[in-house]
């Protein structure tokens, strides 16, 4: 009883009279009909899969001899005799000897174990395909090709892959067979293959996102399937007995096809392998999926990067000669008219700087995305520079009634672009003003060893931790627009030039009680790579 609902079957030998007699079942697992009971070790071991039958021998006479303690276990598939299926197989045995110790019995089971085989190899395959999957690969073919071989390493004997193009048809990029040199035969299917207007059942395939399967791929079926007798000859040559044609299929599309087949006759394909075929093609679709959309966003992207440089080189222009015009205006008002529009006059000039700078910093952005940001490295003082700096800010400082504390004692020497640095600093010190809630503002510039200091520090606002490093980020911004106007690129802008000098820039902040923004540069002698 406890054999029968084990589902075990049994086998016993007599080594000395090479006699084996085997249950219904052990017959069952070799592919044998139960009632046959001309039990040959011969006839069983013929049933043993070509590639493990050696295997067995090794084993089984390892276990006729005393020194193995007569102990007999191991997997190995067969492929049963009259039913050609193929199956895996755990047995497990244990041989008799006697005094002369001459083997007198040898007993053992057998049992099925296809299902966890197949089980660990879909496991295997599927975390496989992950694994390539999750690789940096920019080309679906590339995707494909490595699925492929995948495949054919594993359940099927040759693999096709082809994605679905925008007029509905199929365009081919990856083949393979398990045996390379078929591959050419392979590839000669293509010329077979269904144009967009063709009824075709891979087209219908990729219509119906459902999974069709031919788990006897009969002389018959080929006849019907061929396009002409060229076509059935190449289809005889490759001699698939069991085909699968599965959509992959992403968000409800069929983006793509991919054929598996088997030529091993014991290996026919069935629901079960359809079921894995169609994760390993969802899980495909995903990445060829995801190559897609990165493509477009980043294609996107360089399309934004194109319009801000035009749209800003553009509008530089008119802006340059409108404040031309206002300044050749201002000048030859006479005093009557200074004093009635001239305040507005500056109102209006004030404000076409005002979009200059802005201007200036979309073009800053687009030299930088496209690597054009260019550095003038000069022997210059630190210090000096944000002495300067403050001087012309002064009247910032004092509408944002904001005091500044400045030390910066000695020369701080170094090669850097003044022209960048001054914009950086200019970016800083306004943001000090601006969000620094009309408190002090301390500006320190220092060196240590080879490198040079400039630190912002304001009581103001500050900034929460999860905002801090995203706004060295393009367009990022921690406050209400509502608030506080600005394009969210001072930081941004900042940050590149700095690391272009080979420096850095951070800040520490705590939200109300201000922040601390520190440049740090490489002082002296340094030539800055130019970006
Ligand atoms: P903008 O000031 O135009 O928004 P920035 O790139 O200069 O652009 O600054 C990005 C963001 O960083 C600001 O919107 C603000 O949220 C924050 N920020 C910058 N400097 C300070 C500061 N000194 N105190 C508080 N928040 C600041």
């Amino acid at each position: 009883m406890a054999i029968t609902s084990a589902a075990i079957g049994t086998w016993d030998y007599n080594p000395s009279r090479q006699a084996l007699q085997c249950d219904a079942h052990c017959r069952r697992l070799f592919g044998l009909p139960p009632e046959l009971d001309e039990d040959q070790h011969g006839v069983f071991i013929s049933a043993v899969h070509p590639e493990d039958r050696e295997q067995v021998l090794r084993a089984i006479r390892w276990a006729l001899v005393p020194e193995s303690g007569g102990h007999y276990s191991l997997e190995y598939r067969t492929i049963g005799l009259h039913d050609r299926r193929e199956r895996w197989l755990s047995s497990q045995g244990r041989a008799y000897f006697d005094d002369a110790k001459q083997p007198v019995r040898f007993i053992g089971t057998v049992l099925d174990i296809t299902q966890r085989k197949r089980a660990e190899a879909s496991i295997r395959l599927l975390s496989e395909a992950s694994r390539i999957l999750s690789e940096q690969l920019e080309k679906p073919e590339d995707i494909l090709r490595r699925v492929a071989r995948l495949a054919v390493s594993s359940f099927s004997t040759y693999c096709i892959m082809s994605v679905v193009q925008e007029d509905g048809g199929l365009r081919r990029l990856a083949i393979a067979h398990r045996d390379v040199e078929k591959e050419d035969d392979l590839r000669e299917t293509e010329r077979f293959g269904p144009g967009p207007e063709g009824k075709s059942p891979l087209l219908e395939v990729v219509r119906s996102g459902t999974a069709m399967l031919v788990s006897d791929f009969s002389p018959e079926l080929r006849r019907r399937y061929a396009m002409s007798p060229e076509h059935l000859d190449v289809m005889n040559m490759l001699d698939a007995q069991s085909l699968m044609n599965v959509p992959m299929r992403v968000r409800g599309k069929s983006i793509g096809l991919m054929i598996l087949a088997s030529a091993a006759p014991q290996r026919r394909f069935d629901k079960e392998d359809v079921a894995l075929a169609q994760e390993l093609a969802s899980r495909v679709a995903v990445a060829l999926e995801n190559i897609r959309l990165y493509q477009e966003a980043r294609q996107a992207v360089g399309l934004r990067d194109e319009f801000l440089s035009i749209a800003s080189h553009e509008l530089k222009t008119p802006l340059t000669s409108l404040k031309l015009q206002h300044e050749l205006i201002r000048r030859s008002l006479n005093t009557e008219c200074q004093s009635s529009v001239g305040p507005r006059l500056d109102a209006a000039i004030r404000q076409i700087d005002r979009l200059s700078t802005l201007m200036n910093s979309l073009l800053d952005v687009s030299r930088i995305s496209s690597g054009h940001l260019r550095l003038e490295p000069v022997d210059m003082d630190l210090t000096q520079l944000a002495r300067e700096v403050l001087e012309r800010l002064s009247e910032m400082f004092s509408q944002a009634a904001c005091s500044v504390v400045f030390t910066g004692p000695e020369p701080i020497r170094g090669r850097w672009d003044a022209l960048r640095l001054d914009q950086v600093l200019v970016n800083l010190l306004s943001n000090a003003a601006k969000y620094g809630a009309g408190r002090p503002v301390v500006v320190n510039v220092y060196s240590r060893g080879t490198q040079a200091f400039l630190s912002v520090r304001d009581d103001g606002i500050g900034i929460a931790p999860k905002d801090v490093l995203r706004l060295f980020n393009r367009f990022e911004r921690a406050v209400s627009e509502r608030h506080y106007g600005g394009l969210g690129l001072g930081l941004y802008i900042s940050k590149q030039i700095i690391e272009a000098m080979g420096g850095d820039i951070h800040v520490e902040s705590e939200p109300g009680r201000g922040s601390t923004f520190t440049l740090v540069l490489p002082s002296s002698s340094l030539d800055a790579p130019g970006r």
